[in-house]
């Protein structure tokens, strides 16, 4: 049996943070679940109805940027863990507006980090604290098609905005461990899909377009090669980083599934042909409309995950035929979800992107 923890878990609104809540909630009962969350457009406080009522937890709105505020909850719920989900997460808006993510992600994970340590140092290392970085592989830069994969002892060349902001913020919780000995872990984890995903996203783009028989745009030719992985095995994965990571240590994160971008919409168009009835547009493959390149599009991302495997034993449960079977189910049946949040703002921005 174990100690039930007393965690914060930032961004718990957001999409990969709420499967983690969800996740942990169901896992660890007893624990104390603490999320701070500054619900900007990316964050949906709907995404953790399932929870709300729970006495074990609690919802706090506010920003990792506001010191006083993190101090306050570290100090007043006696938060031993820290996992860290906030950030401005989308790479298109990172080229809109790149300030925005240099303040939240480089700058709001300072705050948190620095005001972590400090309470940490107050109460005394009792060997189980911990904090966790969750990072992205964009930080690694971009693949050729002949390179290994990316692995833990991977130069960093991070290479949009958002990839920059990450890598800055992946330097300072390492640097932290280095120079205080904060228990820290970091995680840098390939892209991921399955419920809650804003709608920016690629996999909720395609899923909502086809629905609404809409263009499907695909940037340049189509060929950039990502490594998907199914939520659910990226949150069992920080799980057992958490418990049995050692402090100091990154942990890549992979499903080993490289997909070109036009197949993979290729295979989304696909399943909702077949499990939706009634599209506007049928079969769904003839909304595919290729787009001018996103600027300095990484052509190749994918992850060597043997570390993880090896050293705490994970394995991903999910296969992307059915991990995407379940996402195009899941945006099929939950037009309530998503409808709401193609507000203003969403639009004007879609329009900036895709003209
Ligand atoms: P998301 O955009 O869906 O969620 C981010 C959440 O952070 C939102 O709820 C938002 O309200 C909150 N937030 C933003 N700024 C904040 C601030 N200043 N203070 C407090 N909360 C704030 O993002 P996601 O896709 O769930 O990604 C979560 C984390 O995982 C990010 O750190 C991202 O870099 C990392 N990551 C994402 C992927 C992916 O494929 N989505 C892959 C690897 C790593």
């Amino acid at each position: 049996s174990r100690e039930p923890r007393r965690i914060l878990i930032t961004g718990g609104a957001g999409f990969i943070g709420s499967n983690f809540v969800h996740h942990w909630c169901d896992r660890y009962p007893d624990d104390r679940v603490v999320v701070l969350d500054l619900l900007s457009y990316a964050g949906n406080r709907r995404n953790l109805e399932s929870v709300e009522g729970r006495e074990n937890f609690r919802f706090v709105a506010g920003d990792i940027c506001d010191r006083t505020l993190v101090d306050a909850l570290l100090r007043s719920e006696t938060i031993d863990t820290v996992a860290h989900f906030a950030a401005e997460s989308h790479v298109d808006r990172s080229i809109l507006g790149p300030e925005a993510f240099v303040r939240t992600n480089v700058l709001g994970t300072s705050t948190l980090l620095e005001a972590f340590r400090q309470h940490w140092k107050k109460r005394g290392d009792r060997g189980s604290d911990r904090f966790l970085h969750v990072s992205t592989d964009e930080v690694y830069g971009s693949l050729s098609p002949n390179d290994p994969l990316f692995s833990e002892t991977t130069p960093y060349q991070p290479n949009s905005p958002y990839a920059a902001s990450k890598a800055g913020s992946d330097h300072i919780v390492r640097a932290y461990h280095h120079t205080y000995g904060v228990p820290t872990l970091i995680t840098n984890c390939s892209n991921n899909y399955g419920p809650y995903q804003f709608p920016e996203k690629l996999i909720p783009l395609m899923c909502i377009n086809i629905m609404l028989g809409q263009p499907l745009p695909v940037y340049g030719d189509g060929q950039h090669v990502r490594d998907w992985l199914y939520v659910n095995d990226h949150c069992q994965a920080i799980d057992l980083v958490l418990h049995q990571g050692t402090p100091g240590e990154t942990y890549n994160i992979g499903g080993n599934n490289q997909i070109k971008n036009l197949d993979l919409v290729q295979m989304v168009c696909q399943l909702m042909d077949e499990l939706a009835s009634d599209l506007p547009v049928s079969p769904s493959k003839k909304l595919i409309s290729f787009v001018k390149d996103r600027p300095g599009h990484d052509r190749r991302y994918g992850i060597d995950a043997r570390k993880i495997k090896a050293k705490l034993g994970w394995t991903p449960q999910e296969t992307i035929e059915g991990g995407l079977r379940s996402t195009v189910e899941w945006y099929l049946t939950h037009r309530d979800w998503w409808e709401p949040l193609l507000s203003k703002e969403y639009k004007d921005y879609y329009r900036k992107i895709y003209g």
